[in-house]
């Protein structure tokens, strides 16, 4: 088979633009047998945008040989290919047009896109983008965007896939035959030519692989596992606690020749052991580089073991929690003088329920289009390779989400022992592993699921460290609250029945028609066809509800105005709308409707369980259980958010500016969580753990306590709560400087943020271009990040230092820092999630800018519950909750800056608040003890350049 990989470089990507470059590589045998590039006369201008792009200019195309030139030696070329290309439909429809203009033929040939098969073969690629799949791949990308260039990787790639294909077991590639249908799609037919070449070669080979129902798998049966210890290394722990650290101390420092000793971490570790000893409560404020993790690792798995007591740690990011699983436990199970068993736990629905999966393959049930079948191929590849069955470590394309929801594993639709996968089960491994752990890893969502389920998720514990600990109350109101999503009602509708093909309805009636004969059958039958015209009435209705309740948002929003490119209204019963009573009919119609179909789904599942394997529908009915559980839960939550019944809620909608009634999210959170979290944890538990870089504010720890409901005891050595600062283990003053320049305009005024806007963005320019870029610069407010970002890119782009920002160069916040790190000289334009979790050590990064204080804004509807309940205990809420609130994000920003004991760096607050305002002390004094200067903005150039020195910016003059 022949391979033509082809890339042009066009002017744009109109149906008037015209083709610059092209680039041609020809693949046989698995070898690059031909190569063909040129430059093309467009005939048109080339725009500037393009040229920075691609660098190719029109005095470069000037002399180049024309388009009937360029096609007339390309044609032949093509004969006999299959035509392969990344993102391959925008250079077919050059080519196309192209050939047809010079008087060709259209290429007739078949079409295969790189970005498909690496989606497939590739699940866990996290980018797509052709120089991330280079640099993956450890290929030479030489010139990004010029046609020979990019045709020559992509022909790389091409052969690395091709390579892959042929490489894997033989059953995979039957069940992606299976998916992709040759009648259908060219990727079909190329399957099926792999297959028939690949059943020629080799036959299944049981021992390479683990098979199961048809599938390549790579896990047993759970419940293998070997015991990690024997009862004597127990002894090991019979000393007290000191001189056990002391050990493990010796082995690290065994292992790592350059492992420092860090006084904070050491104090770390003692004070968690006390508290884990004393049975109290401990919040523990770390910053970076304290090496928290090991910080409550080593006490809590001495504690756990010594007493045989079951420790959970919980953490918000996934990131930590891989971190935790792929470094810290690792290295801890090398070093550990007791063997120890850590077991990580996730929220059911992150695992895959393989029944499910199964039957959907096997049905080929899938959404017309292409986009499931790719989820479908992906997650088979995944599944020879997955220890975990978790999502996470999937990268999904735009409706893998939706396909996941319908093979993600749940309690309702699960068989449990009666499952043919049981002994394979994701979810029944892991929570067996967990059963089975000395410590056990989660996060905080899962804290709160394990309680709404009266603990029966998680083992049975005691003993809790909360790391991330500043989002654990956030999190608690999450998931303590309500949640309705538009879509989610209508993709259980439609699960139950979309049309007479599809849906679970449809699906049962045609397998009990099987046995129509039989009375029971055909009654069941007769069941469900009187259902189908009521689940379409709920639809209707609930369609029309969103819609209207979509419009109560836009009639109350401008959308020019909008910060998060989301609509948020609250909803009071003293100002609903006219309407409302309308709308609360509907809803009434849409309950009652709901709980019929309900009353007889529910009789009728229940008389066909007693006899599902004589009808072989044991599956079908298990999943119509879990959906009947989700009608329940939409039609509960929306009663609850119309009613506005428990005045302890607040009541809000959301929706996406340019999404229509589809985006519509409904909301009912409790206001205050604080005696949830007592209830549950803080009363309950022995010893909790709350650790993170933030939870003081002005070195106080009151705030962080108000949230979680904590007293902090007058006398701490009394009290169940101790409240630990750590020294930081940096030398602030000496790394970091932070500028205030305190004659920037403000806000304020009609053309205040006009004017504001303008200065930051010659103040910006100025100092990335001092530093050569390496800037991060963080926003509070994406309308302002999309303002500046042009102008900024304006003016330093020509100066070799590219600016890239959150929402306009890409959402994906890794793609970002990915890019900010492999460009020698970039600005990096951020808000929300690059306030924190971001990690860019050493010299990528040498410059924060902080513009504006982080306040959220008030008018936010959980924001103004909150601080209407402060009013009504007669406090300030400024100053008790926005003020604290805004100090944790700063804190957290800033944090962004020195990562290492090298890192140097200068912070630029542009927010004269800080200086001018009572409040702003509260702000810098919660820092680590930065060097802090204020001066005027055209001081500042000269300023960082004196503090960055001969070892700073001058270092990097050539780069
Ligand atoms: S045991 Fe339950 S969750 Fe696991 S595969 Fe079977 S049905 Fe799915």
């Amino acid at each position: 088979m022949k391979f033509a990989v082809l890339d042009f470089e066009t002017t744009g990507s109109q149906t008037t633009d015209e083709i610059t470059q092209v680039g041609l590589v020809i693949i046989d045998q698995f070898q690059v047998v031909e190569r063909y590039t040129s430059l093309v006369n467009p005939g048109i201008g080339i725009p500037s945008s393009i040229t920075t792009l691609t660098g190719i200019t029109d005095e470069m195309v000037a002399d180049a040989p024309s388009l009937d030139q360029v096609m007339t030696e390309m044609f032949p070329l093509l004969f006999d290919c299959v035509l392969v290309g990344h993102h391959i439909p925008f250079d077919l429809s050059f080519l196309q047009r192209g050939l047809v203009k010079c008087g060709f033929p259209r290429f007739q040939g078949r079409v295969l896109d790189t970005i498909d098969m690496l989606r497939v073969l590739f699940p866990s690629i996290t980018s797509l983008q052709l120089g991330m799949v280079a640099g993956m791949f450890g290929l030479d990308h030489e010139r990004p965007h010029q046609a020979d260039s990019d045709a020559e990787v992509t022909a790389q790639i091409w052969m690395i896939c091709m390579e892959r294909l042929l490489t894997m077991p033989l059953l995979t590639v039957q069940r992606l035959h299976q998916i992709f249908d040759p009648e259908v799609s060219d990727l079909g037919w190329f399957m099926e030519e792999i297959l028939a070449f690949k059943e020629s070669q080799t036959a299944v080979d049981m021992d390479a692989h683990r098979y199961f129902r048809q599938f390549t798998i790579n896990v047993g049966d759970w419940g293998e596992g070997e015991p990690v210890r024997k009862d004597e290394q127990l002894r090991a722990l019979d000393v007290p606690f000191t001189d056990f650290y002391e050990d493990v101390k010796r082995l690290l420092q065994d292992k790592f020749e350059v492992y420092e000793n860090r006084d904070s971490q050491e104090q770390m570790i003692q004070e968690v052991q006390d508290s884990l000893k004393a049975q109290r409560h401990l919040m523990i404020e770390a910053g970076t580089g304290t090496g928290k993790s090991l910080g409550y690792l080593i006490p809590a798995l001495y504690y756990g073991l010594k007493h045989d007591k079951k420790v959970i740690v919980s953490t918000h990011t996934i990131n930590l929690q891989e971190q935790l699983r792929e470094r810290d436990i690792p290295l801890l199970s090398e070093i550990f003088p007791v063997g120890f068993r850590a077991a990580v736990l996730k929220g059911r629905s992150h695992y895959l329920c393989l029944r499910k999966f199964e039957n959907k393959v096997n049905m080929g049930d899938y959404e017309p289009g292409k986009e499931d079948a790719i989820t479908a191929g992906q997650m088979v590849v995944w599944l020879s390779e997955t220890k975990h069955g978790d999502e996470e470590e999937l990268h999904f394309g735009n409706k893998g989400p939706q396909f996941w929801h319908t093979v993600a594993s749940d309690t309702d639709s699960c068989l449990n022992r009666q499952c043919p996968w049981f002994k394979k089960c994701f979810y029944h491994r892991a929570r067996n592993d967990a059963n089975t752990a000395d410590m056990v890893i989660t996060n905080h969502s899962m804290l709160f699921t394990d309680m709404k389920a009266d603990n029966r998720l998680l083992p049975h514990y005691k003993h809790l460290v909360i790391d991330e600990a500043h989002h654990f109350e956030e999190v608690a109101s999450k998931h303590l609250g309500i949640e309705l999503r538009s879509t989610a009602f209508l993709h259980t509708l439609q699960w139950l029945y979309k049309d007479s093909r599809s849906g679970q309805l449809p699906m049962l009636r045609l397998r009990l028609q099987k046995f129509v004969e039989e009375e029971r059958a055909a009654a069941w039958c007769q069941v469900i066809d009187t259902l189908y015209p009521k689940v379409l009435m709920i639809k209707e209705e609930w369609e029309r509800l969103s819609e209207a309740l979509y419009q109560l948002i836009t009639a109350k929003n401008d959308s020019s105005q909008l910060e998060t490119g989301q609509f948020v209204l609250r909803m009071k019963d003293e100002t609903l709308p006219d309407n409302w009573t309308e709308l609360l009919a509907t809803e009434n119609n849409i309950f009652l409707n709901a709980s019929d179909i309900l009353r007889t789904l529910e009789k009728m599942v229940n008389q066909i369980k007693e006899v599902q394997d004589e009808f072989e529908v044991q599956g079908l009915i298990t999943d119509l259980g879990g959906i009947l559980k989700e009608l329940y839960e939409h039609r509960d939550a929306l009663h609850f958010f119309m009613k506005m019944s428990d005045p302890d809620y607040v009541y809000w909608m959301e929706a996406g500016a340019y999404s229509k009634s589809k985006s519509l999210l409904l909301v009912s959170v409790p206001t205050d969580v604080s005696s949830l979290l007592q209830e549950h944890f803080f009363e309950t538990k022995e010893s909790i753990i709350l650790t993170s870089a933030t939870l003081s504010v002005n070195r106080s720890f009151q705030y962080s306590a108000d949230q979680l409901g904590l007293q902090i005891p007058r006398n701490e050595a009394e009290g169940k709560l101790r409240t630990v600062q750590l020294p930081s283990p940096f030398n602030y003053r000496e790394q970091a400087l932070v500028c205030i320049p305190r004659d920037f305009p403000g806000i304020r005024g009609p053309s205040g943020e006009t004017l504001f806007v303008k200065a930051l963005v010659d103040s910006l320019s100025e100092v990335a271009l001092a530093t050569k870029g390496r800037m991060l610069v963080l926003f509070t407010s994406s309308r302002m990040l999309k303002q500046i970002h042009p102008a900024m890119k304006e003016r330093l782009q020509p100066n070799g230092i590219d600016v890239l920002g959150q929402g306009v160069d890409s959402g994906n916040r890794s793609k970002l820092t990915r890019m900010f790190q492999d460009s020698k000289s970039a600005v990096l334009l951020g808000t929300s999630s690059f306030w924190e979790g971001v990690d860019i050590p050493g010299d990528a990064l040498s410059c924060l800018a902080i513009i504006r204080l982080p306040f959220q804004p008030p008018n936010h509807p959980l924001v103004e519950a909150k601080c209407e309940n402060i009013k009504k205990r007669n406090e300030n809420p400024f100053m008790k909750f926005s003020v604290p609130q805004a100090v944790i994000r700063f804190k957290q920003g800033f944090g962004r800056l020195v990562r290492r004991a090298s890192d140097k760096g200068i912070v630029i607050i542009y927010d004269t608040r800080v200086i001018d305002t009572h409040y702003g002390k509260h702000f810098l004094y919660s820092l680590p003890g930065p060097k802090i200067e204020h001066m005027y903005t055209e001081q500042m150039v000269p300023r960082i350049r004196e503090w960055m020195g001969e070892d700073g910016y001058e270092k990097h003059e050539n780069i």
